[in-house]
């Protein structure tokens, strides 16, 4: 009896989120986080696509989550701020204008209006303090410029072994998790991602699908973390084969999991 109560109420007591993509700028993703009467935006860096998607669709801002300090993530806040007082949740070790909820691992973002709870994990490398908000009970992963579809961030403050210890975390959620990233860099991503690994079937597959979307305008993102284990180079550098590419380009001496890292990413910032 209390099962079939259960089954019979959960639909209508549970509120469907939906998670709207606003593009701004060449190829930034903002995300908008709703109810369909408020919303969440991670990383807003600018206020003028967000101000009218919540006017679109009718929505209340209720919160900000940022993972990086960087302006294209962060550039909106001020603005969202003349509009709306709300809380902005932000990365701990980095000073960002309008952060009044540091956050570090293991912590979490309620945002009762949504009723969601985010749990924060760091995730250094492309910036010193980035870090990633996973919705546990939806599966999403909203991880900035950490982990993208096919590649992940540059290295501009972080070492390679952050990096390394980052993306594995990444790696470990579940498969069906939806990686939501910050930019629309898939194709040229897999692109080079063909480059390290001809071979890999379900990359080749991958890309048809990806330019398909692309042909179409749509966006490639969400991806799975299924699909960036199986396709994602720098989730998968420790595969012999990658390491047998990054010895034969002249690129790898050691044998040694970071070094390869460190050698695919910069293979990477040097791949036309
Ligand atoms: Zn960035
Ligand atoms: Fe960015």
């Amino acid at each position: 009896m209390p099962a079939l109560i259960d089954k019979l109420l959960s639909p209508s007591l549970k509120t469907a989120l939906n998670v709207v993509a606003v593009p701004a700028f060449n190829d930034n993703y903002l995300w908008l986080i709703h109810d369909g009467i408020h919303a969440a935006v991670v990383d807003p860096g600018d206020a003028k696509p967000i101000l009218a998607a919540l006017d679109t669709h009718g929505l209340a801002l209720a919160a900000i989550l940022l993972t990086h300090h960087h302006a294209d993530h962060a550039g909106g806040v001020q603005t969202l701020l003349q509009h709306f007082n709300v809380p902005v949740f932000g990365p701990a070790r980095e000073a960002i204008a309008g952060v009044d909820t540091p956050l570090r691992e293991g912590d979490r973002a309620s945002i009762a209006q949504l009723g969601l709870t985010l749990t924060v994990l760091d995730a250094p490398g492309h910036t010193s303090g980035h870090i990633a908000y996973i919705a546990a009970e939806q599966h999403w992963l909203f991880c900035g410029d950490t982990l993208f579809a096919g590649g992940c961030g540059r290295l501009f403050e972080g070492s390679p072994q952050q990096m390394v210890d980052s993306l594995a975390k990444l790696s470990q959620l579940p498969g069906d998790t939806l990686v939501y990233c910050a930019h629309e860099y898939t194709m040229s991503n897999l692109r080079f991602a063909l480059a390290v690994e001809p071979d890999n079937a379900a990359l080749v597959a991958r890309i048809a699908r990806e330019q398909a979307k692309r042909d179409r305008q749509q966006p490639t993102v969400p991806s799975t973390i299924d699909l960036e284990n199986a396709t994602n180079p720098f989730l998968r550098y420790q595969q012999p084969t990658i390491v047998a590419a990054l010895h034969a380009h002249g690129r790898l001496q050691q044998a040694d999991p970071v070094a390869a890292f460190a050698a695919l990413r910069e293979w990477k910032n040097d791949f036309k």
